[in-house]
């Protein structure tokens, strides 16, 4: 693209808008455009100018300010150039002002008989009581102090703090912050809660004596009312999401007598649990509904929540409906499309497999089955929900791994299941995760979700006992290796996630193939990474599978889904670079069949803190929602909903492993307010959330 021209190179073109300065840039940068922006643009700390303390009364190391007069200034050489003020206050006590940078402007403002204002931390130093670099100005005797506390911004290098300070207080005096909500939405048991436009005025400025530990631990009322209009917002767009959805049509599903659904049960291998027989039972009840389902089955690695999905699809496709399985990878997918097969086939159901990596007339074909409905379940990964594949008569939608679908791909699901709106009937939704969700999460992401648990594991699983090991001990953990193998079990061996960069991945992965070959002769050793073409990848997998493959050495493609029971051996190296759910996905892989099974961590060292914490946590338990609740103090919510990924925090504000009361008042007053005060509602919402409104639904 062109340069624009200097704004005076040409007197005919139109006149430019005025240039940018650096901090106005800046605050692009940050995010801070309209004036709301800047009003939600919080301190991270406060400055106490409010107040003078005497010297007599400073104490050692507690911030304070000081005002009084310079005695003398001088630069002494040793031990190093600094500049020394002596200044005595009205009382008569002296104390040094010490700085080892200085500027002339500094020695100038500090002439004997200037009266300065000091703020820092007094120390006892060798001679007596000195501050190190305090902010300082010079003042007029009597000038007035501050009212308020003065806001510290997190800030960039171009972006002074006074001059963002400024720009705040100017933005706060215009946003448009009037009071939208009646007294009935506020949050019940809080009556006192300030305005917004209060809340905000106190948290930018709060007065002088304002609890300074209040306002830190976020508890003052001016942040109970801050935190409360945010999750009011994030519930009212849940809240109409659902009910725009509940307005929708779908096919109303029901399971026949003796059909489709009661063949399959009967010709399973195993009885369903308990847990399975009842989420099997709620979802039946949903999709037998003219609404469309949304529901999400949470189950530990391993609960069995495929064959709860074949049940639902099974039913789907007895009433003549098409049913869409996709899951996250192709390994993955082509796992359930071999299960699927196996169980549904025999009973005569066409199935279809479509994936990124099929391509041309086999894609073509496929395409054409999906789309004349002979094929009556069609699995894959998202290449099932590009524009060219188009269903005949979709019903059910089943998602495996839902969290670890892009935020994108999430919502272009959303596009495609609601089609262009002239559709009749919208297919039901099934969502499948083995990272379960804490309750105050769903209850804040998922308001328009049902939920249904598999809290229980088929029989016959043993437990994994996991081991942490700093990576020095490696040659020990490869002859435990032999140990295993010569038992006849098989063994897993994944390899450290690089982020930065695939190739190194890549060697690290063939190192470690080439080290393990070397130290178990006669064993096959085989290695699956992300970058292998999908052929190379089944084929190992089979191997594998079948029990010619002793070791398999991997990248984290295996980290969802795959099925091998006679494994029995994890090691994952470099455990720590891991997240906890991804670890407790990959430790599920094991403890599949009758044998005890091993996890092994391998650590590098120096640990950090978050780190050891993970790691400790999975020594600890095996329960995944005990790890997900421990996941969520480690992490935070955003991260742990994956919002990373569109660099978008869900909540600025609240913080729901603490503000769980006030999230539940905030479910109230939502619905109050669709039901009483719907314009309200709708101008809530457009303030706080904006463009985000359609990725908080997603
Ligand atoms: P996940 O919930 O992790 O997706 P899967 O659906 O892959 O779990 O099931 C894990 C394994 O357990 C599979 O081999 C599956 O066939 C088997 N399985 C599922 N349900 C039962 C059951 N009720 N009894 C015995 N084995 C079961
Ligand atoms: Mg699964």
């Amino acid at each position: 693209m062109p340069k624009a021209p200097p704004a005076d190179s040409s007197q005919s073109s139109p006149p430019a808008a005025p240039p940018k300065s650096a901090p106005q840039r800046a605050m692009e940068k940050l995010g801070l455009h309209r004036d709301i922006d800047l009003a939600l643009h919080l301190p991270l700390r406060y400055e106490d100018e409010t107040r003078l303390t005497p010297v007599a009364e400073l104490r050692d190391g507690e911030p304070a300010q000081i005002e009084a007069t310079v005695r003398d200034a001088r630069i002494e050489l040793r031990p190093r150039r600094q500049l020394v003020a002596r200044l005595v206050d009205d009382d008569g006590d002296v104390i040094v002002l010490r700085f080892l940078h200085f500027y002339p402007s500094h020695q100038k403002a500090l002439q004997p008989g200037a009266r300065i204002r000091a703020r820092g931390e007094p120390r006892g130093g060798f001679f007596g009581l000195e501050m190190v670099h305090p902010a300082f100005k010079t003042v007029e005797p009597g000038a007035p102090l501050a009212d308020v506390l003065t806001p510290v911004y997190p800030t960039s290098a171009q972006l002074p703090q006074a001059y963002l300070r400024k720009a705040v207080a100017s933005a706060l005096k215009r946003a448009p912050l009037h009071e939208l909500l009646p007294a009935e939405a506020l949050p019940q048991g809080h009556e006192n809660l300030p305005s917004l436009r209060e809340a905000l005025q106190c948290l930018h400025h709060p007065p002088a004596g304002a609890s300074l530990s209040a306002l830190e631990d976020k508890q003052h009322p001016a942040w109970q009312r801050l935190k409360f209009e945010e999750l009011l917002a994030q519930q009212l767009s849940q809240l109409q999401a659902q009910r725009e959805r509940a307005r929708l049509k779908a096919p109303a599903l029901q399971a026949a007598r003796g059909g489709l659904h009661e063949k399959l049960l009967a010709a399973l291998p195993f009885a369903l649990t308990g847990a399975q027989r009842r989420v099997a039972d709620e979802i039946a009840a949903d999709i037998a509904r003219p609404q469309p389902m949304h529901r999400l089955l949470q189950g530990d690695v391993g609960s069995g929540k495929t064959v709860v999905a074949a049940l639902a699809a099974a039913v789907a496709i007895d009433a003549g409906w098409q049913c869409a399985l996709m899951a996250p990878t192709e390994i993955l997918a082509e796992q359930h499309f071999a299960k699927l097969v196996q169980w549904l086939e025999p009973l005569g159901v066409g199935v279809a497999w479509l994936t990124g990596s099929r391509k041309g007339k086999a894609r073509q074909r496929m395409v054409e089955r999906v789309a004349s409905g002979e094929a009556a379940l069609v699995v894959g990964t998202h290449a099932v929900i590009q524009d060219d594949v188009q269903f005949a008569r979709l019903g059910l939608a089943v998602i495996d791994e839902q969290h670890r679908f892009g935020v994108a791909q999430r919502l272009q699901l959303r596009r495609k299941l609601e089609g262009d709106g002239t559709q009749k009937l919208e297919p039901h939704l099934l969502m499948m995760s083995a990272t379960p969700i804490p309750r105050t999460l769903a209850m804040a992401y998922f308001a328009d979700l049902e939920v249904s648990t598999i809290d229980e594991l088929p029989p016959g699983r043993t437990p994994v006992l996991t081991k942490l090991f700093a990576d020095n001990r490696r040659a020990d953990v490869i002859a435990r290796i032999g140990d295993e193998l010569a038992q006849g079990r098989q063994v897993y061996w994944v390899c450290p996630l690089i982020e930065e960069s695939e190739t190194l991945d890549l060697k690290n992965a063939t190192e470690t193939h080439a080290q393990l070959s070397a130290a178990l002769p006669g064993r096959m050793v085989g290695l699956l990474h992300g970058r292998m073409p999908a052929a190379e990848k089944s084929a190992v997998m089979s191997l594998f599978k079948g029990g010619e493959m002793a070791v398999l050495v991997a990248t984290t493609v295996i980290e969802v889904g795959v099925d091998v029971p006679n494994a029995s051996l994890m090691v994952i190296e470099h455990a720590e670079r891991f997240g906890l759910a991804q670890l407790h996905q990959l430790r599920g892989r094991v403890g599949r069949g009758t044998a005890a099974s091993v996890c092994v961590l391998l650590y590098g060292t120096p640990l950090s803190p978050a780190g050891k914490e993970r790691l400790r946590a999975m020594a600890e338990t095996q329960d995944g929602f005990e790890i997900a609740r421990r996941d969520l103090e480690i992490r935070g919510p955003g991260e742990f909903m994956g919002a990373r990924q569109s660099g978008d925090a869900l909540l600025r504000f609240a913080d729901l492993t603490e503000d769980a009361p006030l999230l539940r008042e905030a479910r109230r007053s939502a619905a109050l307010l669709l039901e009483r005060h719907p314009t309200v509602a709708r101008a809530h919402v457009e303030r706080w959330l904006e463009s985000r409104a359609e990725y908080l639904k997603a």
